[in-house]
């Protein structure tokens, strides 16, 4: 018998599989015999000029012809496009890697003498870049609870610059009301960035909410397969064009055109793995939180999560993210006897891979933030983060019970 829930997961499935194979198609070949149905991957890193007219002309933005793979290279291109009809943004920017995404839309976007406001929970790297790095640069952020009404609000100063969202939370999948920030935000003409690495597009369009720009770690759900570190930035025209100059050509965190392949090649299954994953997530979810060893689990889809209803008006699913902690008093021993207990799941970082991925965050994600910080963000010592990838459900919970069993 399928669950309504599934039943859900199979239409949003149904929406995006389409897009997923055939967003960023190559473009015919214009007339030649071979027409490969991928973009090649184009390993030029300059191109050549037809005429100096032509020339001229690509550096005024008056024609398309690419320049240097820094600017510009077909193969990342079709990328770009497929991730931007996913987001259903205008556009898209790939990078790097998800922290040169993070990091280059914020410096695109505040100047020093700016402020910024963040959730308290968020992707560790990302809290040292506004908590150490920033502030250097005179770039000031303000943490607050994000899933307490109000707290964006309280935070505001008159140099306040920008909003930033990151919901579920890692590692606690809390859920912030995003509709509520963009209202804050618009109301004043600050910006708002979305970190969706967590929801990914499957579960959350933050842009559809009114977010101005939505950041990935496309090293996750969209690669999905563990073999990449790749980053991007989705958004208006004008918004991704600025934030493109400053990540890409500036600073230089370009996408290579061979990551960019293997992105795009994952995401040609990602709606099909999305939708096996979030089940699982679901299902193991509840069978943990009956668990005597185990003391709470947090996932969107338990009714008992703080944030199920938001979860329900803001996201088409509740993703494949699920964290819990162990019962007793001694829970961070128990926690390692489990690491190091499984063996279908990988004790691993990193998330939204076609295998689970089992972590202990305050002692290797989180250990950079400081205790303090760590216990106002609701990051419990014996909290384990499990990422559910697409491996069979039942294989999954045999394995998680015999670890939670010795
Ligand atoms: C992994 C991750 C990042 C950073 O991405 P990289 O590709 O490792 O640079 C940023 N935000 C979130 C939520 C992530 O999970």
């Amino acid at each position: 018998m399928q669950s309504e829930y599934e039943r859900q997961l199979d239409a949003r499935a149904a929406a995006l599989a389409t897009v997923c194979v055939h967003a960023g198609d190559a473009r015919d070949a214009g007339g030649s015999l071979c027409r490969p149905l991928d973009v090649p991957i184009v390993l030029s890193s300059a191109f050549g000029f037809a005429s100096a007219d032509e020339a001229a002309g690509a550096f005024k933005g008056e024609n398309d012809a690419y320049i240097y793979g820094r600017w510009g290279n077909p193969t990342v291109e079709a990328l770009e496009a497929k991730v931007a009809a996913l987001e259903g943004t205008e556009t898209a920017c790939a990078t790097a890697s998800g922290m040169a995404a993070v990091s280059g839309a914020v410096l695109a976007l505040c100047a020093q003498g700016e402020h910024i406001v963040a959730p308290r929970s968020m992707y560790a790297e990302s809290a040292r870049l506004l908590r150490e790095r920033l502030p250097r640069l005179g770039i000031e952020t303000t943490f607050v609870d994000a899933t307490e009404p109000g707290a964006y609000e309280r935070a505001l100063r008159p140099t306040t610059r920008l909003l930033y969202i990151e919901t579920p939370a890692n590692p606690n999948l809390a859920i912030a009301d995003i509709r509520a920030v963009v209202a804050l935000a618009r109301a004043r003409g600050i910006a708002t960035i979305a970190d969706n690495t967590f929801a990914t597009p499957f579960a959350q369009n933050p842009s559809a909410l009114g977010v101005d720009v939505v950041v990935h770690s496309m090293t996750k759900a969209l690669a999905g397969h563990g073999d990449v570190i790749a980053g991007c930035v989705c958004g208006t025209r004008e918004t991704i064009a600025r934030i493109r100059d400053v990540v890409v050509k500036g600073f230089g965190g370009v996408l290579s055109p061979l990551s960019a392949f293997l992105v795009a090649r994952g995401l040609r299954t990602f709606a099909l793995r999305q939708r096996q994953q979030c089940a699982s997530a679901a299902i193991l979810a509840s069978r943990l939180a009956t668990h005597p060893r185990v003391a709470v689990v947090h996932h969107p889809s338990l009714p008992s999560h703080p944030g199920h209803d938001l979860a329900r008006e803001q996201m088409q699913a509740f993703g494949a993210l699920l964290s819990f902690e162990l019962a007793g008093p001694r829970a961070i021993d128990a926690g390692k006897r489990v690491l190091e207990g499984v063996r279908t799941v990988t004790h691993a970082v990193s998330l939204g891979d076609v295998r689970s991925l089992l972590v202990h965050p305050a002692s290797t994600t989180h250990s950079t933030m400081p205790p303090e910080a760590r216990a106002a963000a609701n990051i419990a010592d014996g909290l384990l983060r499990l990422s559910v990838g697409i491996e069979s459900t039942e294989d999954l919970w045999i394995d998680l019970e015999r670890a939670l069993a010795r």
